[in-house]
């Protein structure tokens, strides 16, 4: 696959280089400083955000980190570390077990293709799920070494401890930071304040899932017992179905660290002992496997809507000039007539004829032709505002819907796409070039009527007195 992180490399300068260090670096320092605010006296953190978070940042800023990224990092650690009083060599060796599974996770991700990497292909999750436990292993053998030096316990212990907490990380972070829109993007996208989504469109009933999550964390909190961990699995399979795959990241995200930070605490009680490092490790790694089924079901259903949008598409589009084809054409005129929003406001239907078409096809063949015709809906297409629909109802006729338009606009519009067609010259593939002419009969109606075919059928009465009178021309419907 040719999308890898390492073809999109872009050319940053130096200042840009410079900046995404710094922000490693503070990102490391902050997650770290955070990491060691949840540990118990004397023990490692609860939560460790730290790895999986600069895991995420190296994957998703589209270059390969370079060695100032390394000693930002480094930098970030340690300074965190020192910070909250560890010494300067606890501080290192533990930065001996972070970094490995860093390093051993980008190499993993950094080769898969986008689709997988972003979790929208139907196999994704398999993918991630190799990917997390290769950077978890990377820490964990690094955890036989050094975690008996820092911690005693045996080599095995050190690499079950290290792969255990590396893995619920991983699975809790990484997936938001793999799926969060990009920012500059949106931003870029919604410049216009008409481009906001509105909140018009939000209904109540979009928040029952969230609710529902709330309720049943809730719910294991107020009853607690060995089952209350797993309360919030429906409400988030219900999430799933839901929400995007980056919302449901980030409730699957809250749902690792609330249950473990609220054991921690003494707040969620599950009435058994979570203080051996068995039980420990147990709870770790049953939260990371809980929290791939919501994330599985989130990311098939990123890859079926995108799969439904492109059948969709290509149902009501034709295929040749990629405008819409006659059911389409049909079904959106329907539907945009029925908006309340343009009732009592004027609208306009053109038909149009591509004239002495079977001329073009026997003097320059079929492949003539079709250029003729994708020729032709791109010159209309210019000649139209975003609003208005074109579409190909079959061979070379083509209609059009002016939403809003008035008679005289619609005359003038009509008239521009015959002159902008007439005075356009069609280059065939062979070198050669030819100019068409094309009829056009409008019907306009001073308020919306719902009769699409009514329209089309006045429209298509108009044209015909178009070619009648000679061509190239244009003639309203009385
Ligand atoms: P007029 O000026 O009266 O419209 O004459 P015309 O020759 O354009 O009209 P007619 O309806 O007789 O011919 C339309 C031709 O369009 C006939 C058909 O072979 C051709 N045609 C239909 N679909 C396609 C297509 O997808 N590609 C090509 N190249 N030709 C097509
Ligand atoms: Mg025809
Ligand atoms: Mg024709």
């Amino acid at each position: 696959m040719t999308d890898t992180l390492a073809a999109r490399d872009a050319q940053p300068t130096s200042g840009d280089k410079f900046r995404d260090a710094l922000l490693v670096g503070a990102a490391v320092y902050l997650c770290s400083i955070f990491g060691i605010l949840t540990s118990p006296p004397g023990d490692l953190a609860a939560y460790w955000p730290t790895n999986a978070v600069l895991l995420g940042i190296l994957i998703r800023r589209g270059r390969p980190p370079n060695w100032l990224d390394w000693i930002s990092a480094f930098a970030g650690y340690l300074v965190s570390d020192l910070v909250m009083a560890h010494s300067v060599f606890k501080g290192v060796l533990l930065i001996s077990t972070n970094l490995p599974g860093v390093i051993a996770g980008y190499l993993i991700f950094s080769r898969m293709p986008e689709s997988y990497r972003t979790l929208r292909h139907p196999r994704a999750m398999p993918r991630f799920v190799l990917g997390v436990l290769g950077a978890s292993t990377a820490a964990g053998t690094s955890g036989i070494f050094v975690h008996p030096v820092l911690f005693g316990g045996s080599h095995a212990y050190g690499f079950a401890f290290w792969f255990c907490t590396e893995l619920v990380s991983y699975m809790g972070i990484l997936p938001v930071l793999l799926t969060m829109p990009d920012v500059r993007r949106w931003l870029k996208d919604h410049r216009r304040r008409a481009d906001w989504p509105s909140w018009k469109h939000w209904r109540l009933d979009h928040f029952a899932p969230l609710l529902a999550f709330a309720v049943s964390l809730g719910l294991g909190v107020h009853w607690g017992g060995p089952g209350a961990i797993l309360y919030a699995v429906p409400a988030m399979l219900w999430c799933a179905l839901t929400y995007s795959l980056f919302a449901t990241a980030g409730i699957t995200l809250f749902f690792c660290m609330w249950t473990l930070l609220s054991i921690a605490t003494g707040l969620l009680q599950i009435g058994a002992s979570v203080e051996s490092p068995l039980a420990v490790m147990s709870l770790r790694v049953g939260l990371s496997l809980t929290a791939l089924a919501p994330l599985t079901v989130a990311s098939v259903m990123v890859a079926r809507n995108e799969l439904l949008e492109r059948l969709q598409h290509a149902a009501s589009h034709d295929f040749l000039t990629h405008v819409l084809n006659r059911s389409g054409f049909l079904t959106q005129a329907e539907e945009l007539l029925a908006s309340p929003q343009l009732l009592r406001r004027p609208v306009a239907v053109l038909m149009m004829d591509i004239d002495y078409f079977k001329k073009v096809n026997d003097t320059y063949g079929h492949d003539g032709g079709d250029q003729v015709l994708t020729t032709f809906a791109a010159v209309a297409q210019t000649c139209l505002r975003s609003g208005d629909l074109l579409g190909r109802l079959g061979g070379e006729e083509f209609a059009v819907l002016l939403p809003g338009c008035s008679a005289p606009d619609a005359q003038v519009i009509a008239q521009r796409i015959c002159d902008a067609f007439a005075a356009h010259t069609v280059t065939l593939d062979d070198g050669r070039q030819l100019r068409n002419t094309v009829s056009i009969g409008a019907c306009c109606a001073p308020r919306i009527e719902n009769d699409i075919a009514a329209m089309l059928s006045a429209a298509d009465a108009a044209l015909y007195r178009a070619k009648e009178s000679g061509r190239n021309r244009v003639e309203l419907a009385s």
